[in-house]
């Protein structure tokens, strides 16, 4: 598509803007707690300075041992930091690892060779730092499901109410049906619809919430606000229709609701809130006694006998360099690369260290019960003004917007409702959510970028996406997750060569389960677009008519559905389970309540790889939790 001059000119004010925020950005967020090189020794080693990496850190720091932070990746760009433009991180060779799993046999059907890429943060910040932002907290039934001792449904609840950004001069939450929820914006809106009698209670929408109230080492929420948003609206609208209950984000419960999504965005500046933010970049302004050693990558541990005693790096010019530590080695390197620096260090399956004569300090499933959420996304055109795309980001007043009030478009991550789902079962009681459906609210999609990040087939994509090339398309994505698959893949090392990605194999869609559970997932969206709200949207689902699927497409052909999971699912950016927690007579479990590596001394693990299951939702919040509650664990020992 050719531009106009006046679209020109909105590029070149887009650019200039750009330019603009970059410099206030690198202002605002500078500081300068990084070191060259390490001390010999330390107390505590973090590996990886990811979501979880950073919490750890922080509250280690905070009990003035010395803490040396070791992170692979560099600082992150600026542009991180805006929410809407993140997702361009993906591919990047600087800013992502850019795995990629084997081909797969029942699933990725519209990608190259069957083979999904999996993009996961390299730099200061980790995956926190590209991820879409939405903020769940799981369901109770999750974490009673574990059966791990110390991990039940009532902690993992006080340790995300302790972490949130709560009301002025209500830093401590009362119990739940009294107390305010974690309301940034007032939504009158919210208040007036029926809701569970949880939120009626609540006194949320009365509160007046600063950010600037809340301490820095909390999650800073911004709620999207349906009085503004007329598609979240006529997505909540609908809901309610088809007999769903509407509530506020704020609700521990295992009963399926609608909701307008909560986003980690600080609020005033319209920016990213990871926990570099949140934890790490206070803690090395406050503690001198914590280093961040950045661009070095761990390529093993370090043994006296059956202890970790240090690790081994590659600094940035490629030298093997060691730090020792006194207490405890912490690996936060995320789901493939600790499965990798355990693997490489001995610990895991003979099966997999045998034939790279890698000597066993630790026979642990180390590696195995990899899982991951599956998306699938269906566009849905409209022809109402009512969602964002291309043409409208480019408007040169969202660039003013954003930098002068840190609002518009750019301070949003495009994700504006969330539902998750529940059956009757048949004595009456709803099941744990077992889907859940996210409003994307974006008409146009760049077909090259989208294609290359995710390895998708260009003529499958045009079949899916077949107005992408019109930059003012109105529409929005519906994206259908299952939340709790039963597929198990693995992570396992395939080279002694630590700079070798290991085999990824999530092993997709192996479970028939999942795929029913994506078809009722979806069945559940195509139902609210029939309804009078989005009618009056004009809302009309695109079906792909991917050639493999058959000529009758439509959520009434079971065929057709099998086929479209099978072809259209795509990572939803979640690999867990690798080094799962488990109680001390668990055969599966590698690590024990305390996160401790099993019959290995002065090691832990504290990443996504320790969850058993993955919670009813995207987990960044729930890791937060983890590593902070890991912190006091390990402090409790001291
Ligand atoms: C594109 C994308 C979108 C997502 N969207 C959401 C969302 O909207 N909401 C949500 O809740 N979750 C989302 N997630 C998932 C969530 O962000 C992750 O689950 C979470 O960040 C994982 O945290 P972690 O601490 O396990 O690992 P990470 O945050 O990935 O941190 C690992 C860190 O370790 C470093 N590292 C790795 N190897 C080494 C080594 N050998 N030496 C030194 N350092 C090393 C890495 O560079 C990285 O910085 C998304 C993820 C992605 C990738």
């Amino acid at each position: 598509m050719k531009l106009s001059w006046k679209q020109g000119l909105s590029v070149w004010a887009a650019t200039s803007c750009s330019l603009l925020i970059a410099a206030w950005l690198n202002y605002y967020l500078s500081d300068n707690g990084f070191i060259k090189e390490p001390n010999q020794t330390y107390d505590y080693i973090v590996v990886g300075a990811g979501t979880s990496g950073c919490v750890l850190a922080a509250k280690l720091a905070g009990s003035n041992s010395k803490v040396l932070v070791i992170e692979a990746g560099g600082e992150p760009p600026w542009y991180s930091w805006v929410p809407l433009i993140a997702p361009i991180l993906q591919g990047s060779q600087h800013y992502d690892w850019r795995f990629r799993t084997v081909p797969q046999k029942f699933a990725a059907g519209a990608l190259h060779g069957n083979q999904a890429f999996w993009p996961q943060g390299k730099m200061v910040g980790g995956s926190g730092q590209m991820n879409f932002l939405i903020h769940t907290t799981g369901s109770p039934g999750d974490y009673d499901s574990w059966k791990v001792p110390g991990w039940d449904s009532q902690t993992m609840k006080n340790t995300l109410d302790d972490l949130t950004c709560w009301t002025k001069g209500n830093p401590k939450p009362k119990p739940f049906a009294s107390r305010p929820s974690f309301l940034l914006d007032d939504e009158p809106e919210m208040c007036s619809a029926p809701v569970l009698t949880e939120i009626e209670n609540s006194t949320s929408c009365s509160e007046n919430v600063q950010h600037n109230q809340c301490p820095s080492a909390a999650i800073k929420l911004q709620r999207v606000n349906a009085t503004e948003k007329p598609l979240l609206k006529a997505f909540l609208d609908a809901g309610r229709a088809c007999g769903h209950s509407v509530s506020d984000m704020d609700r521990w419960s295992d009963t399926g609701s609608f909701m307008a999504s909560h986003n980690t965005i600080e609020g005033l500046a319209g920016h990213r809130w990871s926990t570099y933010q949140s934890h790490l970049m206070p803690a090395m302004k406050r503690h001198n006694n914590l280093h961040v050693l950045t661009k070095s990558s761990v390529t093993k541990l370090v043994w006296k006998r059956k202890k970790v005693i240090g690790i081994q790096y590659l600094d940035n010019d490629g030298r093997i360099k060691h730090v020792k530590a006194n207490r405890e080695v912490l690996l936060s390197a995320g789901t493939i690369k600790t499965t990798q620096i355990l693997q490489l260090s001995g610990v895991g399956p003979p099966h997999v260290l045998e034939p790279l004569d890698i000597p066993i300090k630790a026979d642990l499933p180390v590696g195995e019960n990899l899982q991951d959420h599956l998306q699938v996304p269906l566009f849905v055109e409209l022809n109402s003004s009512v969602s964002m795309n291309v043409i409208k980001m480019l408007n040169p007043r969202q660039f003013w917007n954003y930098l002068v009030h840190g609002k518009g478009a750019l301070a949003t991550s495009g994700i504006e409702g969330i539902a998750t789902l529940t059956k009757t079962r048949e004595n009456g009681k709803s099941s744990k959510p077992y889907g859940m459906l996210i409003l994307f609210n974006m008409g146009s999609i760049n077909a090259d970028v989208y294609t290359s990040v995710a390895n998708i087939k260009k003529e499958a994509f045009h079949r899916w996406f077949p107005k992408s090339n019109n930059l003012s398309q109105e529409g929005f994505v519906l994206i259908s997750v299952c939340l709790h698959p039963r597929s198990r893949g693995h992570v396992r090392v395939v080279s002694n060569d630590p700079t070798q990605p290991p085999e990824i194999d999530p092993a997709y869609l192996n479970h028939d389960y999942d795929v029913q559970c994506s078809i009722d997932t979806i069945k559940q969206g195509v139902e609210l677009l029939n309804t009078e709200a989005f009618r009056a949207l004009g809302a009309k689902l695109h079906w792909p008519t991917f050639p493999e699927c058959g000529g009758k497409q439509g959520s009434d052909n079971q065929r057709y559905m099998e086929c479209l999971v099978r072809t259209a699912a795509l990572t939803m950016y979640h690999p867990a389970g690798t080094a799962t927690m488990g109680h001390e007579d668990n055969p599966d479990a590698v690590v024990d309540p305390e996160l401790r590596v099993r019959g290995v001394k002065g090691l832990r693990v504290v990443d996504a790889s320790v969850l058993p299951r993955l919670p009813s939702g995207p987990p960044n919040s729930v890791l937060i939790a983890i590593a902070e509650r890991a912190a006091d664990l390990i402090l409790k020992k001291d």
